[in-house]
């Protein structure tokens, strides 16, 4: 059923004024279309009708028996399903809804009779009418998400026709930083400012000194702050041979002062490196630089920032729900309401392209052994195939780069191997298309 569209069980009542079953269809209970109390994305005419109704009725508080009833219904689901709470960027998106309804009396719903700091604070609870509900994560459940917005930036060149790509934004000390790669074979690094309308000013090359292990190329940047300096990690590609083929791909990192000028130079090592070493996500905790080196298992190296040498201090093991392939590396974690939020990538192999990467997120502790918590199970963005530019290019939305601000995550991704995008996405889009991992 598509939007107004009037609903096939339209045939609903209006069970009572507490908070459940709420409003419904009087033969099946509930919308058997999306499996959803409140019908919700399916817009039904009918149920909206019955909600106006609701909403409608004179402002008077429920009777102490209803509210009592109502509130310890919702006590009973929360305490049943761990005691999940809320995100703060979620709270105010809910409260401003309430604010605006005509529902709304100090501090209180007058339909369920419930105080709504508390209501809203617990991620099981919904509203009587359906205006907001319960976050489907709670339950093992979760809903697709996908950006708000997209914005394709224009970087190209110079010199004209040089694709820029795979890029990084970051928030260092309150200002919008933007790395990113220029140029396929032998790319360098840029780096400049990024704006509130996503323009990008201040642009230059990083002066990367060149050496063994990144002469064939310095790509796929992503920033990162570690004592109060900025990082940028890029790949540096190694040739050897007369024929200068690429020998590997080493993970290094270069410090920059205020100025943008490089004052160290690393590439990461460790015992068993592998040939192919890419996408590291660098973090600070506690005084101490990590990295995710493998997000399953979460596998978490301790990296000397002074000479890049690490070794593996983490590994934990859990149910791995991702569905889209292999899961790689992407943007460094952002600390954010207590957790990192990770925006990785995951690798879909195909025999007969060139295989496809999609974006999805997870969230993992603030402390050894740095636990993963909740995961997307499907992308939160996948490429358009008809934007591919043709078969010799892979299906690619490639994330480098996260802010999170005013209550959305902000991604910089790598779009087809040929631009520049960034993603916005609603936070409680993302916290809804998590399921919870650690129990
Ligand atoms: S929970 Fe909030 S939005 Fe829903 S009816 Fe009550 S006041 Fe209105």
């Amino acid at each position: 059923m598509t939007k107004k569209e009037i609903c096939p069980f339209a045939d609903y009542l209006i069970n009572s004024r507490m908070c459940s079953p709420k409003v419904g269809c009087s033969k099946h209970g509930v919308c058997t279309i999306n499996k959803d109390s409140q019908c919700k994305d399916h817009y039904c005419e009918a149920l909206d009708a019955a909600a106006d109704q609701l909403e409608n009725l004179p402002n008077t508080p429920p009777t102490a028996t209803a509210k009592a009833a109502s509130v310890a219904s919702d006590f009973g689901s929360w305490l049943a399903s761990g005691c999940p709470m809320r995100s703060a960027g979620e709270r105010e998106r809910i409260k401003a809804i309430c604010h605006g309804c005509p529902k709304y009396k100090d501090n209180s719903c007058t339909l369920c009779g419930c105080r709504l700091s508390t209501k809203i604070s617990w991620a099981t609870t919904d509203c009587p009418i359906g205006k907001w509900d319960a976050d489907k994560n709670v339950k093992g459940e979760y809903r697709k998400a996908s950006p708000s917005r997209i914005v394709d930036l224009d970087l190209v060149g110079p010199p004209p026709g040089r694709v820029t790509c795979n890029c990084s934004i970051f928030n260092f000390r309150g200002r919008r930083v933007f790395a990113y790669r220029h140029g396929w074979g032998g790319a360098d690094v840029y780096l400049g400012d990024i704006n509130e309308e996503y323009k990008v000013t201040n642009a230059r090359r990083l002066a990367i000194p060149q050496n063994d292990w990144n002469a064939g190329g310095r790509e796929d940047p992503r920033l990162f702050e570690y004592q109060g300096r900025l990082y940028c990690m890029y790949i540096g590609v190694q040739m050897r041979g007369s024929g200068r083929r690429i020998f590997r791909t080493n993970v290094c990192a270069v410090g920059l002062d205020d100025d943008w000028n490089v004052v160290s130079n690393w590439q990461t090592g460790f015992d068993r490196r592998a040939g192919w070493e890419k996408n590291w996500q660098f973090f600070e905790h506690g005084g101490k630089l990590y990295a995710i080196y493998k997000i399953h298992p979460h596998t978490v190296f301790e990296v000397d920032p002074e000479t890049g040498w690490s070794k593996k201090v983490y590994e934990t093991k859990y149910p791995n729900h991702w569905t889209h392939g292999a899961l790689r590396g992407g943007a460094s974690p952002v600390y954010h309401n207590g957790v990192f939020y990770s925006f990785f990538h995951g690798y879909l192999h195909s025999r007969h392209d060139k295989g496809t990467y999609t974006a999805g997120c997870y969230t993992f502790e603030a402390k050894p052994p740095f636990r993963v918590l909740k995961m997307t199970p499907e992308p939160i963005h996948v490429p358009d195939p008809s934007e591919r530019p043709g078969p010799s290019t892979p299906y690619v939305v490639y994330p480098c780069g996260a802010v999170h601000e005013n209550g959305k995550w902000v991604i910089s991704y790598g779009h087809m191997d040929q631009s520049c995008r960034i993603a916005e996405f609603d936070e409680g889009a993302v916290e809804r298309a998590m399921i919870p991992i650690l129990e």
